[in-house]
């Protein structure tokens, strides 16, 4: 029912509570107390702690009013309890003030905070219980918008419920609930708003918490399924030997991350559905190994594999990488480069290799999904730092298969965005996820330090030190928002600065975004064979350059970046046998930015950093978080509930398998929350 149609709430009332979206009855038993008041414990007068909400039982005397000084009516009157008083105060209240008058010498209760004043111990603006033996013991406290009180709040909540308690259908099936143990969902709506013990409170929370994630979860895993086609995809062979062989091919062993996820991988090729998977590990874990084992399975079985990258030098970067890796099997399987930069002949040469079938392996950027772009038969697609391209982006190579059996190539997408573990699942419910979660031996830490603007001079003396055994070093300009051009400004008075004043015989190079194209490569190349010794920049090194000489990052003005963002960005740094260093400038103004610079000095985990940039920035500001419908959970909480998201899951995947389009009777009520939240999850794009 239309709350304006409820009796006690007028049109002016109405339209107030719609600024907070609540517009029928059922939204507001919805609309949950965002805490409760514990009035169980009453204290005499003569007992009342100071600065702590509590119930004080007393008789009420001296009951007065009058105007103070600046105009406000103040109503006073004091609590006793015959040896001891204590004095009330209250402005404004309107109808209060006849209300007391009758209350007087009788005996009341008063909920409120006391505080020491020049008059002795005083409550201002306590709320007066009258018979506190029948009275709610545990009160809830609603949120609020202008021009509603929380006793009118409480009086409309309470009214929507005796309207809707009949109407409020259960949603989820009785088999489910009685295994779950979760009670209805009216009784679970109740006591929410009057929970008679806490634990009461906490079984409608997990009931109704359980079906925000059971929607969610059900909404990815269709997703899932129809992305999936089953039976649609390549059933892939793995070599005899494939394993031990392609160890062998490494100076070093693999590690136990890596072990496990070319294993899933494996395992997922194998199968005639399409492979859906994340590859997830933090920088400089060696996910590209990960990859390369993929796609020689995938070349193995005389299929071309594509390896999609954000930047032109990452591109160029994995093209280096990949060749090199592969050492002398890279004759056994050529390798193209198909980058938007190539010279017109270069670009028809590697056009015609994809097309052909000449290159085994094809390495590019978005150039990769353009028109001009075929394959001979393509099957695998590896995305790397999947969370740059859109979803449309991504499934664009689907549709360059190419002829054979099977019509779609498997999907390994990889991120070094760390999500954090408590979150993976629920973000990620439609795709399968791996983890490197081991780093490679030998790699120690990058030792992070924070240093204040006018430390530079010292930094640099350092840096010099570094320099002069043949090491090199990034210095990261500030990120300005928005701006690359203003970015790109600062960071040339920095490397001007840098290469006059300080390091005048050391090769500085400048790199930033308004570059040509060209220049960029020319540069970063340079660094790349050791001649550039410092490389000033604006943040484009962000993602996946790998130079292992370089063991020195400094990053300026660290507190404008975002937490996984320096993570990434000191990744580049100590990928050799050189210990790393990062170096964050900042002048530590805010308590803020001293937390998260904190943060960062003290933990190389980026799982925990992720964790942590979650909890100073909330969900929506953690990339690919955005657009996993983690935002709106009423009661849900990501952090708390991460095993009530596991039993979500492991249930959605289930009752998916059994009914696919929740077409019988059980799910009639559910179905639409599910087709709403699939809605939700396709009307944003990433
Ligand atoms: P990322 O996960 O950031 O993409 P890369 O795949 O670029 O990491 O690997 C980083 C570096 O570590 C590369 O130089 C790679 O050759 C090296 N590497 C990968 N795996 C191992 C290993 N098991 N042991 C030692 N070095 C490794
Ligand atoms: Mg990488």
């Amino acid at each position: 029912m239309e709350l304006r149609n409820l009796s006690g709430i007028g049109p002016k009332m109405a339209s107030r509570l719609r600024k907070m979206e609540l517009c029928t009855t059922r939204d507001l038993c919805f609309h949950f107390p965002a805490r409760y008041e514990d009035r169980s414990k009453v204290v005499s007068v003569e007992n009342v702690p100071l600065e702590t909400p509590v119930s004080v039982r007393g008789i009420l005397t001296n009951v007065s009013r009058r105007k103070t000084r600046s105009g406000l009516e103040l109503i006073t009157a004091a609590l006793t309890d015959g040896m001891d008083s204590l004095r009330l105060t209250w402005f404004n209240g309107k109808y209060l003030y006849s209300r007391l008058l009758a209350l007087q010498h009788k005996e009341i209760t008063v909920y409120g905070v006391c505080r020491e004043s020049r008059y002795g111990a005083v409550i201002t603006g306590g709320e007066v219980l009258e018979d506190p033996e029948t009275g709610e013991i545990i009160v809830p406290v609603y949120s609020l918008t202008e021009g509603i009180s929380q006793n009118m709040m409480r009086r409309f909540v309470q009214k929507a419920l005796e309207y809707e308690k009949s109407f409020l259908a259960e949603t989820l099936p009785d088999s489910l609930r009685a295994r779950l143990d979760l009670p209805g969902l009216r009784e679970a709506v109740f006591a929410m708003h009057y929970p008679e013990d806490p634990k009461a409170f906490a079984r409608a929370r997990r009931r109704l918490a359980f079906e925000e994630l059971f929607v969610l979860q059900l909404a990815l895993t269709q997703r899932k399924r129809r992305q999936a086609l089953p039976g649609k995809g390549i059933p892939f062979v793995i070599p005899e030997g494939f394993f031990a062989d392609f160890e062998k091919m490494f100076p070093f062993s693999l590690t136990e991350g890596q072990k496990r996820s070319i294993k899933e991988i494996a395992a997922d090729m194998q199968r005639p559905d399409c492979m859906n998977r994340l590859l997830q590990g933090d920088v400089g874990s060696g996910k590209t190994l990960a990859a390369l084992a993929a796609m020689l399975i995938c070349c193995s079985n005389g299929r071309q594999a594509a390896i999609m990258a954000p930047t032109e030098i990452l591109a160029e970067q994995h093209y280096l990488n990949i060749t090199s890796l592969l050492g002398d099997k890279a004759a056994k399987y050529p390798a193209a480069l198909l980058k938007g930069s190539l010279k017109a002949a270069e670009k028809r040469e590697a056009l015609l290799a994809a097309e052909s079938g000449d290159a085994s392996l094809i390495i590019g950027t978005h150039a990769l999904i353009s028109d001009r772009v075929s394959f001979k038969n393509l099957g695998l697609v590896v995305v790397d730092e999947q969370h740059r391209f859109g979803v449309l982006q991504r499934t664009a190579l689907y549709g360059k298969a190419g002829t054979g059996p099977g019509a779609r190539p498997d999907m390994l997408l990889m991120t070094a965005t760390p999500i954090p573990r408590t979150l993976t699942n629920a973000v990620y419910g439609d795709l399968d996820v791996s983890v490197i979660d081991t780093m490679p031996a030998g790699r120690q830490p990058v030792k992070t330090h924070w240093k204040k603007p006018e430390e530079r001079p010292a930094v640099y003396k350092a840096l010099k030190t570094l320099t002069d055994k043949g090491l090199q070093a990034y210095v990261v300009c500030p990120l300005i928002e928005g701006s690359e051009q203003i970015s790109a400004r600062a960071a040339t008075e920095l490397f001007c600065e840098l290469s006059e004043k300080y390091f005048p015989g050391t090769k500085v190079a400048l790199l930033h975004g308004q570059q040509p194209t060209e220049e960029k490569e020319q540069i970063m190349a340079s660094f790349r064979r050791g001649d550039t010794k410092i490389l000033v920049s604006t943040s484009v090194i962000e993602v996946g350059v790998d130079v292992p000489n370089a063991v020195c990052m400094i990053i300026e003005s660290a507190d404008r970046f975002g937490l996984s963002q320096l993570h990434q960005l000191r990744g580049r740094v100590g990928r050799g046998k050189e210990k790393g260093f990062c170096i964050l400038i900042s002048d530590g103004a805010t308590e803020e930015s001293r937390k998260r610079l904190g943060t960062m000095t003290s933990t190389n985990d980026g799982f925990v950093i992720a964790e942590e940039d979650l909890k100073q920035r909330g969900p929506g500001e953690l990339s690919g978080v955005r657009q996993s419908g983690l935002s709106d959970f009423r009661v849900a909480n990501i952090f708390r509930d991460g095993e009530l998201l596991r039993e979500a899951k492991a249930l959605a995947k289930q009752v998916i398998g059994e009914d696919p389009e929740l077409s019988g009777s059980e799910w009639q009520r559910l179905r639409p929350q599910v087709a709403e939240k699939t809605k939700e999850l396709e009307g944003t794009t990433d």
